[in-house]
């Protein structure tokens, strides 16, 4: 059944169910412990850990493994409101909820600014230049591209406005590491990341952290991860996350699979002209992920037929999806309610074929047909 919601989460990859599989029998031991199993386990931990680093262009000591990426995001956030009580926390406005929701609720709505967004979905670089003339917040978190629109963001700009000012720039890389093979280099006070996205097993992420950050704590308790982060470390799932790491950068997907999405909404431009939108189209995206407005029904509607086809979309953030109304990343982008209520995310993976997009192609003209015949009573 071709599965279209790989930003929601990826199937465990097969070498990462290996790992996974082969780490619970043989590193099950505490790694904190004295004796031969324990100082096994410390070691493929250690392994790990400079395998993770080296693949993401970091050193070992940087790199705190998390039970995920909320996790990772809560701490940036808890930490910054306790060091700097008193300074602002400026947060892009189209933030995942584990960004949105700890700013707001450990700064409040007076010191949790939004930084705008244009009509793309793409912080707005100049509002931002020019707000850091006149003040100096205690923390920037601009994450590298969106859940939903799939809009890269200018983070490597932010991040050098940043550094000459002197202020810590966080960047939620979630949607991004595992897409795109280039290092994300130095720079930044905190990264957070997370196994699932990539074909990891889920609870089980990273937060890497720059020099100056190495001391934050995520966790208080035991002296694990370099007494950044207390808990006994999930051995199996730290090493099936470095395996699906290392499958996804060993093996780049052909242009075709990374130009599919393009040919797809380039079909459904065609078929349906001004009756189909693109949201943040005009910006650089993931070359995985679509968030269109799809004519006349609602989303729930699309969606529930597509699923009877077997073809499995969303309507956008699985962590917004139990909320109701549509997309607030779409409110802040200034498209209309009527047309936002209209919209799913689409979102392709390494074992999407075209094959499949040609296949949700045609699912979805089917489905237009299906709904325009239905009552009006049901209608959007
Ligand atoms: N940040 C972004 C951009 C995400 O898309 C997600 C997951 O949907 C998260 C953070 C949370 O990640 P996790 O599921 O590891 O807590």
């Amino acid at each position: 059944m071709p599965y279209f919601d790989w930003n929601a989460t990826a199937p465990l990859h097969p070498l990462a169910r290996e790992a996974w599989l082969e780490a619970s029998e043989t590193a099950w031991a505490n790694p904190s412990t004295a004796y031969r199993s324990g100082v096994r386990a410390r070691s493929r931990l250690d392994e790990a850990r400079e395998e993770m680093a080296q693949m993401l262009g970091f050193r070992p000591e940087q790199v705190v493994f998390t039970s995920g990426a909320t996790e990772a995001n809560n701490a940036v956030i808890r930490e910054i409101a306790r060091v700097s009580p008193e300074k602002e926390i400026w947060i892009s406005s189209v933030e995942h909820p584990s960004i949105r929701e700890a700013a707001l609720g450990l700064a409040g709505q007076s010191r949790a600014r939004r930084i705008p967004v244009d009509a793309n979905g793409q912080v707005d670089l100049d509002w931002f230049e020019d707000q850091l003339q006149i003040s100096a917040p205690g923390l920037v978190s601009v994450m590298a591209a969106n859940n939903e629109t799939g809009v890269i963001q200018p983070w490597p700009q932010i991040r050098g406005l940043c550094r000459e000012a002197g202020i810590p720039f966080h960047c939620d890389a979630v949607q991004w590491i595992g897409k795109y093979a280039a290092p994300m280099g130095q720079g930044c006070a905190a990264i957070s990341l997370s196994g699932h996205k990539f074909g990891g097993p889920k609870g089980i992420g990273c937060l890497i952290l720059g020099e100056e950050w190495t001391g934050l704590k995520v966790q208080t308790g035991g002296a694990q991860e370099m007494g950044s982060r207390a808990g006994t470390e999930n051995i199996p799932s730290i090493l099936g996350m470095v395996a699906a790491l290392k499958a996804r950068l060993n093996s780049p997907l052909p242009a075709e699979q990374l130009n599919a999405r393009d040919t797809f909404e380039a079909a459904l431009e065609a078929e349906w002209g001004g009756e189909f939108c693109i949201h943040g189209k005009k910006a650089d995206r993931l070359w995985n992920t679509s968030f269109i407005s799809l004519p006349s029904h609602r989303a729930n509607r699309w969606i529930a037929q597509l699923d009877r086809f077997d073809m499995e979309i969303s309507s956008g953030s699985a962590c917004s999806s139990s909320k109701s109304g549509p997309s607030s990343i779409l409110e802040v982008m200034g498209v209309e309610e009527e047309a936002a209520a209209r919209t799913v995310r689409i979102s392709s993976g390494w074992e999407t074929s075209c094959a499949d997009w040609n296949e949700l192609l045609e699912a979805i003209k089917q489905v237009r047909l299906v709904l325009d015949s239905e009552p009006a009573s049901s209608g959007p």
